[in-house]
């Protein structure tokens, strides 16, 4: 896991971790690809014990599921202290209901990497023909009551970006009683370094990413556009997370800043505050172009609210 041992601490009492040495798949951008070595349990919950963790993302590198000991990990990790685990998995072992079951009890949020809801596509990004290993993982999430606390991180990338409204229609068809979906924008970093293809241009995805998310919400289903510039969403720009997290009182970024540039339409826009801005390594790939001030004021954008009725089984 590098100089790290597989472990950052992102503040706030909270550790997040990687629990597994492998992967199961080879997603084309992957921002944290493994690096071989195994963390040590031992050593994780002395820190949760020295340092009084109370909050724990796994996931950071690896996929956690292919720990034989994952169940394991929940419990002493609970013991040790920790009131909050959050799992970030590719879903493909929770095909084993015995696994999928121990993470359901066992986590308190789970993020579902999905890059497909298409075959072809899905094992283009990922190299592996897994989707429908996913397809029956979130089958017993939902067996075993999990899915309102599952959401689905769809990486935005070149190979997808045609296909956002057809995922956002399968998703509103068949996983209604998902938490949320978050459509990712991805990031030219680690293995997606040298393949700069891959990064779309946000002003041509932007229809597809605003028709996909105005069809989870005809649906009562919980969508948002995260690292997207407030600019690539007119008339949408509510569905971002970083104005939401600006909306809670909270900064627009994460603590995991990305390396951004400085562009003159952010100088002048009213919403530079609540924006994600413009990104490096996107402003190498397609330049300032479509960047535009807005004189909107962030206050008055009207917060989006979803009504969620109860499922009648
Ligand atoms: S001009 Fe800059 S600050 Fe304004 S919306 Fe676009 S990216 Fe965000």
């Amino acid at each position: 896991m590098g100089a790290n041992n597989g472990q950052n601490n992102s503040g706030g009492g909270q550790l997040n971790i990687a629990a597994a040495d492998k992967c199961n798949l080879n997603c084309v951008y992957c921002k944290s690809p493994v690096s071989g070595e195994m963390p040590s349990l031992t050593e994780i919950c002395k820190r949760v014990k020295r340092d009084g963790i109370t909050g724990m993302g796994i996931g950071c590198s690896g996929e956690a599921t292919l720990n034989p000991q994952f169940p394991r990990w929940l419990e002493e990790l609970r013991k040790a202290g920790v009131t909050r685990i959050t799992l970030s998995t590719n879903a493909v072992a929770l095909e084993k209901p015995e696994l999928c079951s121990a993470v359901a009890r066992g986590v308190d949020f789970i993020s579902i990497n999905i890059p497909s809801h298409l075959p072809e596509v899905y094992k283009k990004i990922t190299g592996k023909p897994y989707l429908p290993k996913v397809r029956t993982a979130l089958e017993n999430l939902d067996a075993f009551g999990a899915l309102r606390k599952t959401a689905l991180a769809h990486i935005v990338s070149a190979l997808n970006a045609p296909h956002l409204d057809g995922f956002a229609q399968w998703v509103a068809k068949d996983l209604r009683d998902i938490l949320f979906v978050d459509f990712v924008f991805m990031q030219t970093c680690g293995r997606a370094e040298a393949k700069p293809q891959l990064l779309p241009d946000y002003f041509t995805v932007s229809p597809h990413i605003t028709r996909a998310l105005d069809t989870l919400r005809a649906a009562s289903v919980k969508g948002v556009a995260q690292h997207m510039p407030l600019c690539a969403l007119p008339g949408h720009e509510n569905y971002a997370l970083e104005l939401q997290r600006w909306q809670d009182g909270k900064p627009a970024l994460e603590s995991d800043m990305p390396d951004l540039v400085p562009c003159s339409a952010c100088k002048k826009c009213t919403l530079a505050l609540a924006c994600y801005g413009v990104r490096a390594d996107y402003a190498r790939v397609h330049g300032l172009d479509g960047f535009c001030a807005s004189r909107k004021d962030p206050k008055k954008i009207p917060r989006l609210n979803y009504d969620r009725p109860e499922r009648v089984r």
